[in-house]
């Protein structure tokens, strides 16, 4: 049987042996009483690279959001986001089950509201009858919008807007990497501009497990409490910050080769199917494609028999993400084969 071009999503990557090597010799100690020297060097490091004063060692980007949100939110407040980040939908909900935080979102076109449509829903003190809103979380890049990239200038607004009004900022820059390698603005330019971040090590990075969300001292203080009560401390992981490490050493830089690898899918497809994607608005190593009337999950279904494995994300649409387990010929050949079915 020949292999499944795997592009559903950019987590399937698996360990490389260097990393496999990097974990296997790592030091290590108990994390819940802040004595994993690879744990704790991979926080200092990411929070500097991030423009802020400590980090903390998450087991997924939902816990490492979780826990950030709710540091800028109190229970009752609420959060504002668009309508199709991560946050909203999918992470089952558990800003609202389990932080007691409520959602109000904006819609936008591909992840990357207009600063008015943010304006116009805040807030900040809505006295006894309406809920208040504590902060506006943005994704960067945007996932479910196409791997958008939201601009820094687009960022720079969204700061001083919420900081004129007294709403703090939380960035879920699980693919923060790809912007910063798409238009070399770097990891701390956009850091900076929020007061709480989380970063994944197990998208396009490529390790096994981990996101660091990172803020000031204070903030990380309470939120490592807030970690443990939700029973997510953790004890030697530091054969786990490793691979983190490994990978911000040996395959950031690499993040442009799946750039490429995206646009190329998305060519082959409109090549043979123009109505469902604009290649030239392909920024990172997302691709989500329109279907039309033809229902995704029966595309994905017979792109898979035809050795293409993509995710149906909704009625029409389909996404393919590029990653360091796919070359960038099986790229085009799944954007061939993707291609032809939506012809
Ligand atoms: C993957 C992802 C996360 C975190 O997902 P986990 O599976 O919980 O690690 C958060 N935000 C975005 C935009 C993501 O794509």
């Amino acid at each position: 049987m020949t292999r499944v071009i795997d592009l559903r999503s950019d987590t399937l990557t698996r360990p490389t042996e260097g990393m496999r090597a990097a974990m296997a010799a790592a030091e290590v100690g108990d994390d819940v009483y802040a004595e994993d020297p690879s744990v704790l060097a991979l926080e200092e490091q990411v929070a500097d690279l991030l423009g802020h004063e400590a980090g903390l060692f998450c087991a997924t980007g939902s816990l490492a959001n979780l826990i950030g949100v709710r540091l800028l939110v109190e229970p009752g407040k609420e959060v504002l986001c668009d309508a199709r980040a991560h946050i909203a939908r999918a992470e089952l909900g558990a800003h609202g089950a389990v932080s007691g935080v409520t959602m109000r979102t904006w819609r936008s076109d591909d992840g990357v509201a207009g600063i008015d449509a943010i304006q116009e829903m805040l807030e900040p003190a809505a006295g006894p009858y309406l809920v208040s809103t504590a902060a506006v979380a943005l994704e960067n890049t945007h996932n479910f919008g196409g791997g958008t990239i939201q601009p820094l200038a687009h960022l720079q607004q969204a700061h001083e807007l919420c900081r004129r009004v007294g709403v703090r900022l939380h960035l879920d820059g699980a693919r923060l990497w790809n912007a910063s390698v798409a238009t070399g603005v770097s990891m701390g330019e956009f850091g900076r501009l929020f007061d709480t971040v989380s970063v994944c090590f197990s998208k396009g990075l490529g390790a096994p497990i981990g996101s660091m969300l990172v803020a000031s001292k204070e903030r990380i203080a309470e939120a490592r409490v807030l970690r443990k009560r939700l029973g997510a401390g953790w004890r030697q992981a530091g054969v786990l910050a490793a691979a983190a490490a490994y990978a911000i050493d040996h395959q950031v830089d690499r993040l442009a080769d799946d750039h490429v690898a995206a646009r190329e899918f998305a060519y082959a497809v409109a090549e043979r199917a123009p109505h469902a994607v604009q290649p030239d608005r392909v920024e990172t190593n997302i691709v989500v494609l329109n279907t039309g009337d033809r229902p995704a999950a029966d595309i994905a279904a017979r792109a898979l028999a035809a050795g293409v494995a993509v995710s149906a994300l909704g009625a029409s649409m389909v996404r393919a993400v590029t990653h360091l387990d796919v070359t960038l010929a099986e790229s085009r050949t799944a954007g061939e084969v993707v291609g032809a079915l939506l012809a």
